[in-house]
């Protein structure tokens, strides 16, 4: 069991899991189980950027889903200020979304087409009965600044902006409701290389301004080592690490971890990458493997490892990590 931090903590998540329904074949009556999270425990404190890693499909999106209440969890418990998600009614769920914001990784597909921005950002400003006529303008305009898009860019669409402009405008529908917590789900993976630092430096920006929490969530080790406070490794439904940023990069504990250092790449030719190097397919979440998930791929894996499931406990003060062979 991860320790909470108390009233620090905007976001407290125990034992969550959530599983979907699937059958082998059209034709075929037996159930099968997606175990996309099966049993996390993690808490984000306020104002901290929490990073969420881990390879396509191991169920971080479906977390950061969960938490922002647009899907109902399987089993488990999550915590909003303090506040249990499913004791709340509709109305109470409704009224905290508002807290709460959402940046996608394809902005052109998560902009209206037939929208100008100035509907766009207005438009939550409307929903929620915030502001309209000259006021929203007011302050869809000052949005706008924020996120280095100006008066000029009001009456126009979202197909005619680059990528990193569409993001801008996403981030800038968020950004107009002011919410305590964002998620970022993979938020500059569709955008090319060069735009990608700007995007990151806009969102660190924003959450020293205005003290967002984020859960920042990504493939990539680099996007999440460049802007988490903490950061939690995910493998097939389940979190194996979490450690502060710089703990995590100078002492990971887990071999899955080791391994995604070992694929950052680093821009010297003389580099060796330490650690290990991965190899094989992640397993299914239908079918995980026995034991530790990891233990296909694991080069130091043994035979309690195929049998028994590692437990995820405190080995320093806040890194906590799931392996047998790793000890407090
Ligand atoms: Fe490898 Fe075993 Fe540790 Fe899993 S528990 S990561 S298989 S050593």
């Amino acid at each position: 069991m991860v320790k909470a931090g108390a009233n620090r903590d905007l976001v407290a998540v125990q034992g969550l899991k959530k599983y979907f329904e699937t059958k082998k074949g059209i034709f075929s009556r037996r159930v099968r189980w997606i175990r996309a999270v099966d049993g996390v425990d993690f808490h984000i404190q306020r104002g901290e950027v929490f990073g969420l890693v881990g390879e396509s499909g191991c169920g971080k999106t479906t977390v950061g889903k969960l938490i922002l209440g647009l899907i109902r969890p399987t089993a488990g418990k999550i915590y909003f200020d303090g506040r249990d998600l499913a004791k709340m009614s509709d109305e109470e769920l409704r009224r905290l979304r508002r807290r709460m914001g959402v940046v996608y990784q394809h902005p052109q597909s998560s902009l209206n087409p037939r929208m100008t921005v100035s509907e766009i950002v207005g438009r939550p400003l409307e929903i929620h009965g915030i502001a309209k006529g000259e006021e929203k303008e007011k302050i869809v305009l000052d949005v706008l600044k924020e996120v280095g898009l100006g008066p000029e860019h009001l009456e126009r669409f979202p197909h005619e902006f680059s990528g990193g402009q569409q993001q801008r405008i996403a981030i800038a529908r968020v950004l107009v409701l002011k919410p305590d917590f964002v998620v970022l789900d993979e938020p500059t993976s569709a955008l090319d290389v060069s735009v990608q630092a700007h995007i990151l430096n806009l969102l660190s920006d924003l959450r020293e301004k205005f003290s967002f929490t984020y859960l920042l969530i990504s493939h990539d080790l680099n996007v999440v080592e460049h802007m988490s406070d903490r950061i939690a490794v995910m493998y097939v439904g389940k979190i194996v690490e979490i450690a502060p940023q710089s703990e995590l990069r100078d002492n990971p504990l887990h071999p899955y971890t080791q391994s995604l250092l070992a694929a950052v790449p680093v821009p010297d030719p003389k580099y060796k990458p330490k650690g290990i190097v991965l190899r094989g397919e992640i397993p299914s979440v239908i079918d995980p493997p026995p034991g530790c998930r990891f233990h296909p791929r694991c080069p130091y894996a043994k035979p309690v490892c195929r049998e028994r499931e590692p437990e995820f406990s405190e080995v320093e003060d806040g890194h906590y990590v799931a392996c047998h062979l790793v000890r407090a």
